[in-house]
């Protein structure tokens, strides 16, 4: 064995497998199996959704930065003490074995894949700003109560959504919110108390009076129907 190289198996390419790939491949007989054939930043998802772009640079092809390795790009599905058996039924004997699998998400296979699901996900207007391809405001609010509603415990919303009714009071007391809400003029006022609060009621002027009563100094706004348009400098 003195002077051959040990063949290290990676199951994995996500952050852990594929730095360590990166790391080790020219001092290793080096095997990366990954289910698909990219490394994706993880954290980069959220930007790539709305501005399809930088996919293209969040999204790796593992052959872009693997040079000196061999990239099997099969799910893992079982191990012996010396090999490791795909699911394509190969069988990769190894000497050191990396087992770096992460968590369980499903994505498409290929580069070219993943960066076409992001173009489909938004609808992207000329100048570069982003809608649901819905084009309707409203999907935004139902995917939001959706979550909250999927994802249940400490982060429901729907124990406290309030809809058809006016918030006409704000006051702050103790650390504490305290909100005075009507359906209708003449009725009567219902009391909701809350740690916080988040007013996002626009250009509505109500919202700004609401803020005047919680102690803030309003700025009168001026309007600002344009779009901006910036330079990306890439580092
Ligand atoms: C949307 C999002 C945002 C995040 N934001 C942050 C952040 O801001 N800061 C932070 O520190 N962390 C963040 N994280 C967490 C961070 O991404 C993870 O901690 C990190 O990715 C874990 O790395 P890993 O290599 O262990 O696993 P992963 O990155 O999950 O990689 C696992 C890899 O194994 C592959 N795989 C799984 N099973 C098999 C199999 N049987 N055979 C072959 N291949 C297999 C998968 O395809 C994948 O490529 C975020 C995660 C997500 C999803």
């Amino acid at each position: 064995m003195e002077g051959e190289k040990r063949r290290v198996v990676i199951i994995g390419g996500g952050v852990a497998g594929s730095l360590l790939a990166k790391s080790i491949q020219f001092n290793s007989n080096l095997t990366l199996i990954d289910e698909k054939e990219y490394f994706e930043i993880p954290w980069a998802r959220w930007r790539a959704m709305v501005d399809p772009s930088f996919g293209e640079r969040s999204v790796i092809n593992h052959r872009d930065y693997l040079s000196n390795g061999r990239i099997v790009a099969s799910s893992a599905i079982d191990i012996t003490e010396t090999e490791d058996l795909t699911a394509e039924g190969r069988l990769i004997p190894y000497d050191y074995l990396i087992i770096a699998i992460g968590h369980i998400d499903s994505v498409p296979k290929t580069r070219t894949e993943m960066l076409n699901q992001y173009q489909k996900e938004q609808n992207v207007e000329e100048d570069g700003r982003v809608f649901p391809v819905s084009n309707s405001s409203s999907t935004i609010i139902d995917c939001l109560m959706s979550e909250a509603n999927r994802t249940g415990g400490a982060y429901s919303l729907s124990s406290v959504v309030q809809t058809g009714k006016i918030v006409r009071m704000a006051s702050a007391n103790g650390g504490k919110f305290l909100l005075g809400i009507r359906k209708q003029t003449t009725s009567p006022l219902e009391y909701l108390e809350a740690e916080y609060l988040l007013i996002a009621s626009g250009n509505n002027s109500q919202g700004f009076s609401l803020a005047s009563q919680l102690g803030h100094s309003i700025i009168d706004s001026v309007p600002s129907l344009f779009t901006f348009k910036t330079v990306r400098i890439h580092s």
